[in-house]
């Protein structure tokens, strides 16, 4: 554990990672790290490597179902000050990634710049909305990508670089830049009235408060729509909505929704998404594939 005295940032033993997930699920990180800067990042890169150590990176854990049994190795945050950098230039917005979205927005709302409003109402960082390519299909499909200019990232052997839009794939809810660790970005955005945005803000929250179960721990949408359609609906048409498995339900509101009503563990969860797959395969001859991340 020598290693731990060489970083500037934080470390916890044994974290729970319940603590740290929308779901509020999830045992203990054996080493929770939150680094100062991108050259403890570097530091840790090279520890896990010698110490054969797995390495994993949180953003808000808004998208993430980690096993019971917790995670062997570290799990990293970038919550320091030096990863909530926000700045602009023109209609370029600097947003490091650690910032959460809702802040982002904020930010672009007072300076009157428009173009991210469909992101309100999603949780999480803009690490992690990269690294998913997080975005909305109604009324129309966009999605992060679609705003970056430049994103910098560090490869696992610690090299910075900073890729030009071009150089990245962003797919439905995946991107290339997800086999990076995610340090800033740059954003384009267009200058509007201040009314205008708050107006659009508010219809896309108005939008998701009416179709998603909001009080109740969930990851969001579990499954990716198959190319047919909504996998919502298939789940809903094959009679699952309320379903249990311990303390995980399928949402009655968004059947595409798993919601963790009261003491949920990740098995629960787990048995649920099996039968959903089952039932939907079954009844359709649809796979569907998990859109959350799985940490076993
Ligand atoms: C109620 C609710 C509603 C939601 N609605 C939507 C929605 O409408 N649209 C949508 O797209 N998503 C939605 N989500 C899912 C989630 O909010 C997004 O996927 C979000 O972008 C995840 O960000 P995060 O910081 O929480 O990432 P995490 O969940 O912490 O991580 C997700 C993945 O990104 C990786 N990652 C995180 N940070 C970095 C980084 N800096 N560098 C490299 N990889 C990184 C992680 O390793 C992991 O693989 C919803 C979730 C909830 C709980």
């Amino acid at each position: 554990m020598s290693w731990r005295k060489s970083l500037k940032g934080r470390i916890s033993l044994n974290e729970p990672l319940s603590k740290h997930t929308a779901f509020k699920i999830g045992g203990p990180a054996e080493f929770f790290i939150e680094p100062e800067g991108p050259g403890d990042i570097k530091t840790l890169l090279r520890i896990s490597k010698k110490k054969r150590l797995p390495f994993f990176i949180i953003g808000a854990g808004s998208n993430l179902l980690v096993s019971d049994k917790g995670i062997k190795g570290m799990v990293v945050r970038l919550s320091a000050p030096y990863f909530r950098k926000l700045s602009r230039e023109n209609e370029s917005v600097y947003a490091a990634s650690g910032i959460m979205l809702n802040k982002l927005l904020a930010f672009a709302k007072e300076r009157g710049l428009s173009g991210a409003e469909f992101l309100a109402g999603i949780p999480g960082t803009v690490g992690g909305a990269l690294a998913m390519n997080a975005g909305v299909t109604r009324p129309a499909a966009r999605s992060i990508g679609d705003l970056v200019k430049e994103v910098k990232v560090m490869d696992r052997e610690g090299n910075i670089k900073a890729l030009k839009k071009k150089d990245i794939k962003f797919g439905y809810r995946e991107s290339s830049l997800s086999e990076y660790l995610i340090l800033s970005s740059v954003l384009i955005l267009k200058k509007q009235d201040k009314r205008k945005i708050e107006e659009k803000m508010r219809s896309y929250l108005e939008r998701r408060k009416s179709t998603q179960e909001l009080m109740k721990p969930s990851a969001g949408c579990i499954f990716k729509n198959p190319r047919s359609g909504s996998a919502g609906r298939l789940i809903d048409l094959c009679g699952m909505k309320g379903k249990r498995a311990g303390g995980a339900q399928v949402s009655r509101k968004h059947a595409n929704f798993i919601l963790n009503s009261g003491r949920a563990k990740a098995k629960d969860v787990l048995k649920l998404m099996d039968s959903i797959i089952e039932k939907v395969e079954a009844e359709f001859n649809i796979h569907l594939e998990p859109e959350i991340k799985i940490w076993r």
